[in-house]
Order: structure tokens, then sequence, then C-alpha cells
């Protein structure tokens, strides 16, 4: 199919109770992984680049090799720019070509929050680009690999502003803070499913839950069954894809890098596609 908006991949999502996979790609070898299962489940999917990952990659040269496989393959594909942390960020990838754009401005005042993002929406309006934004702050980092995060209730998304920032705004999904945490969790998640049920009545909007690494199947289900549509992943297939090539590098077998890479990307391209299983998303082809 096409390069399609994050809008577009998430029509229909919310009336059918279901969530479309959000990966995030730092390496052409994820690119791959994420579109291969995509591909093979006939699944709409989000490939997601995240500002913390520029790092990484020559983002004017990787974008442009993303767009070109995105092209390439059967399923509708969101190209997304993921936690855009500045206006010059989102101008950026506005002009590269992403399809849609996150403004992460959820650590502001509420006020300043609603004009930063409608800002961004104001902006990506001409270039016919999706936005997302944060209510509430979800906590965490994927810095913090080994201690892990707790979720801090204090932060959870005040469902109470919910209409009126998605009014005011303009937005066309929102992610909410509802007990998960980026990168891995410090003992178990607890997610607060009666406040997603509240926030769920308060708009229309795809609801996104970033943090989903670390989260059980049922908890997943759980909360896709109580409005979530829009699931970010990460750092478990980044985690799994390290532990697969260091678990063949102790096999103690002479083993080229390609050798090394490809179990990486089966890896991540198995565990994509199970994680498209959970979330119920609908095979579009
Ligand atoms: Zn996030």
């Amino acid at each position: 199919m096409a390069l399609v908006t994050l809008k577009e991949t998430l029509k229909g999502s919310v009336q059918g109770r279901y969530a479309v996979g959000s990966f995030n790609a730092a390496n052409h070898g994820m690119v791959e992984a994420i579109l291969a299962a995509s591909e093979e489940l006939g699944t709409p999917v989000i490939l997601s680049i995240a500002e913390v990952h520029f790092r990484y990659l020559d983002l004017d040269k990787f974008v442009s090799y993303a767009l070109h496989r995105i092209e390439e393959v059967s399923t509708p594909v969101a190209l997304h720019l993921d936690h855009g942390l500045s206006m010059e960020t989102i101008k950026r990838g506005l002009d590269l070509g992403f399809s849609s754009v996150m403004i992460d401005a959820s650590q502001q005042p509420y006020e300043e929050n609603v004009r930063i993002t409608r800002s961004v929406v104001e902006l990506a309006k001409p270039y016919g680009v999706s936005v997302e934004a944060e209510l509430g702050f979800v906590g965490g980092g994927e810095g913090n690999l080994v201690e892990g995060s707790v979720a801090n209730p204090s932060d959870f998304t005040d469902p109470e502003l919910v209409a009126d920032f998605v009014e005011k705004t303009g937005v066309d999904a929102l992610a909410v803070a509802i007990g998960t945490v980026h990168g891995p969790y410090k003992g178990q998640p607890a997610l607060d499913l009666e406040l997603l049920r509240e926030i769920r009545g308060r708009t229309t909007i795809p609801l996104v839950l970033h943090g989903g690494s670390g989260l059980s199947d049922q908890d997943f289900r759980n909360v896709v069954a109580n409005g979530i549509n829009k699931v970010n992943f990460y750092t478990h297939f980044s985690l799994a894809a390290a532990a697969k090539v260091a678990e063949l590098i102790k096999g103690g077998k002479p083993l080229g890098y390609p050798d090394l890479t490809t179990a990486a990307e089966q890896e991540i391209k198995s565990i994509v596609a199970h994680q498209i299983g959970v979330f119920g998303t609908p095979r579009v082809i």
C-alpha cells in the first residue's frame, strides 16, 4: 500500500475497540523487522522514530530509506515522529516527510501544553500530517535499563481536563498516563483501568499508551478493552534482540556479523507479530 497518516491507521479503532502497534525503529534492521511483521499479518502498523534515538541515526538518510521501504510494502504504514521535544524537531520532521508527529509538552503546565500543542497542530495542518500530544506525564526512561521505574499517580492524566484539551488543541490522538512508565518496570506495573474508562468516556479520539514494554498480554487486552487504540512498544524487543545476539556469541560457534543481525531481526519480527495479535489489530489486506 503506502504511507498513510496516523489518523488513517487508527480509523475505526475507537468503535472497533482495538489498538494498532507503534514500534520504534533505531536502525535499518528494526525497520525491516517491523514492516515484515505488518506484511505477514496484513495489518496496519505505525513505524516510529523517537527523538531520543536520533543519536543512532543520520535522520535525513534514515527517513528517506524508511519512506522508500514503506512505499514497497502492501500494508498501510504511518511514519511517526515519537516524542518530538521542540518545535524545531517537529518542523524538521514535517519537512522530511513524516505522516504523523508527537509533540510532548506534557511536563509543561497545562495552559502551556495546550498552547504548544495547538501551535503544532496549526503547523502540521498544511502538510496533512496527524498530531499526537500527551496529557499527564508518562515517566521512566529507556536510559534506566537496570533499575527500572515506578509510575507516580500524581502524574496521571486528569480526566477533567481531557475534553478541554482535545477541543482547544485539535489533536488527532491523545497519550494518557494511567500507570505505565517508559523502559523497564521496577516491580509489577499497576494500571488504573477505572481512570482509563473515565478518560475514554470524555473524548472520541484515539487514546495512546506509552511504556508498553513490561506489560503482560492480559494487561494489554485489558487496556485495549477499556479504550486504548495505539500502543507504543520498543524496550522489550530491543532487549530481547540484544539477548539473542549475546546467546549466539556465548554459544562459541564462529559467526559472522550478518548471522547476528539476522537473528536479532527475526527476534524483533516475531515479538512485533505477537504484539499485533494481542492488540487485536484487524487484517486489512
Ligand atoms: Zn512515550
